[in-house]
């Protein structure tokens, strides 16, 4: 089968004045339709460097990237970052980033509505959506009268809604204790199989990794090892 989403020999330098840091040394992956990637690695070893330049929140500085097999020579510029954000990618991060004031129905529809979609529609997707991540009755409830988990799962639905072929997620049970991250593991191996997307997530846990198709190990911007 073919890629959704390659990165090839990328590189990421931060300045800060005179000081340059690699943050990424080379970094290479290929993911394919329904597979789930763990990134691991310890605290500053470049794992959330690496999925924002996935996520074309920001930019390579050297190397290639390729979604659907087309090389993407602007993939984390804009205004084509904006496209390739919108039309590939979602994103669940460690603590949610919900809008407080929102109920979860709002949380979720609003990358829906901020696109012009006809009520009934969004309605409809809304619902589904919240079905499939396993919290279909909590639609009204505002989201602060929610666990972490059913928070998280909100986060999922929400970043789903548009219906992107890649997931990402930084750390999405970093908060929650081990038997809430358990439920939120699985709702992400469901939608690498069941609903066919590509989801890379980056987890200190052994055993979320332990879940995923495959794991890649970063050390010091360089992949130390991985299972492929
Ligand atoms: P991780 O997510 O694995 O903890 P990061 O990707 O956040 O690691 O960071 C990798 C390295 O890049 C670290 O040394 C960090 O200090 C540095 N870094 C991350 N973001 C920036 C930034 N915006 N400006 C300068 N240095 C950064
Ligand atoms: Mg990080």
């Amino acid at each position: 089968m073919s890629n959704i989403i390659e990165m090839k020999n990328i590189h990421k330098f931060y300045k800060n004045g005179d000081e340059s840091l690699e943050a990424l040394k080379g970094v290479s992956f290929a993911l394919e339709q329904g597979e789930i990637l763990a990134i691991m690695g310890s605290s500053g070893s470049g794992k959330s460097t690496l999925l924002h330049i996935v996520g074309a929140m920001d930019v390579a500085d050297e190397g290639e990237i390729y979604l659907n097999g087309t090389k993407e020579e602007k993939y984390g510029v804009e205004p084509d970052a904006t496209r390739i954000r919108y039309e590939n990618i979602g994103f669940v991060f460690q603590d949610f980033n919900l809008i407080q004031d929102f109920t979860v129905e709002e949380n979720v529809s609003l990358p829906l509505i901020l696109t012009g979609e006809k009520t009934k529609e969004i309605r409809r997707r809304t619902k589904d959506i919240l079905e499939m991540v396993g919290i279909g009755e909590k639609g009204r409830n505002p989201v602060t009268n929610l666990s972490g988990g059913q928070r998280q799962r909100v986060a999922i639905a929400r970043a789903l809604i548009n219906n992107p072929k890649i997931l990402l997620a930084d750390e999405p049970t970093g908060n929650l204790d081990e038997q809430t991250a358990a439920g939120i593991i699985e709702l992400l191996k469901r939608t690498a199989h069941e609903m066919g997307k590509c989801v890379i997530v980056v987890t200190h846990s052994k055993f979320l990794a332990s879940e995923a198709d495959e794991i890649i190990q970063i050390k010091d911007g360089k992949i130390e090892w991985q299972n492929i």
